[in-house]
């Protein structure tokens, strides 16, 4: 099979921080996609059977899967049948070599939040993985502001005070999650999982040093910590 890639631009300004399960049994475009999101700090578990990927699916949190329809194992809308019956709600975005229209009326049938047909611009892959991430995370609007911190989804990049802020892979991937649902608790559990691949050991203190080292970038006040439970991104006025 033949997959075009056109990498037009530098990604890594694009996009990150989500736990993605990528499910694509050609292991060359799996690779591919897998190094692309990596490299926009997103956390990467590729799998390219349909059995693991349902297992997965249901047993670990992502923030999105990716799913290629035609596997071995189990096909990917059978997977995606089963993680919906089982009120599995993450977003999928189908992947497919099949243009025909039955496909792509099985997988939306089966709970696809959007689709795209190979061969595909990586560009496109990434543009609709944020649209489905961010309309899943509750937001219609890709502008996330919390005090003077500002979260432009589409694009990725983190503003304090109008300025760019830099971030480790970790640090964006903590301080995505609290952005998408700023205001409410995120539970420290909910936090480990999906900012560290499928394999990695989890350290729970390593939580508490990726939070140390944001809040000396962003302020001490904007990351309240919620004793027992987990962390509070909040714009808070100054007592
Ligand atoms: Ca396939």
């Amino acid at each position: 099979m033949k997959t075009a890639f056109h990498v037009r631009f530098n990604l890594a300004e694009l996009f990150g921080g989500m736990r993605i399960l990528l499910v694509e049994d050609d292991a060359d475009l799996g690779e591919a996609i897998a190094r692309k999101l990596r490299a926009e700090n997103c956390a990467v578990d590729l799998v390219s059977d349909g059995i693991d990927a349902q297992h997965l699916g249901d047993t670990e949190q992502y923030d999105a899967a990716i799913l290629d329809l035609g596997l071995p194992g189990k096909s990917g809308a059978d997977v995606l049948a089963a993680w919906r019956r089982g009120a599995r709600a993450l977003p999928v975005l189908v992947l497919t070599a099949r243009e025909a229209w039955a496909d792509k009326v099985t997988a939306y049938k089966a709970g696809a939040d959007d689709y795209l047909t190979k061969p595909f611009r990586i560009e496109e892959l990434m543009m609709r993985l944020r649209a489905i991430v961010r309309r899943a995370a509750g937001h219609a609007d890709p502008h996330m502001v919390c005090g003077p911190l500002v979260f432009e989804s589409q694009t990725g990049q983190f503003e304090l005070d109008g300025l760019p802020l830099k971030l480790t892979a970790f640090e964006y991937r903590v301080l995505s999650q609290l952005m998408m649902r700023r205001g409410a608790v995120v539970e420290r559990l909910d936090l480990l999982e999906r900012i560290y691949e499928g394999d990695a050991d989890v350290d729970s203190n390593t939580l508490d040093v990726i939070v140390g080292r944001l809040r000396r970038k962003i302020g001490a006040d904007l990351i309240e910590t919620v004793r027992g439970r987990g962390y509070r991104l909040t714009a808070r006025t100054s007592a």
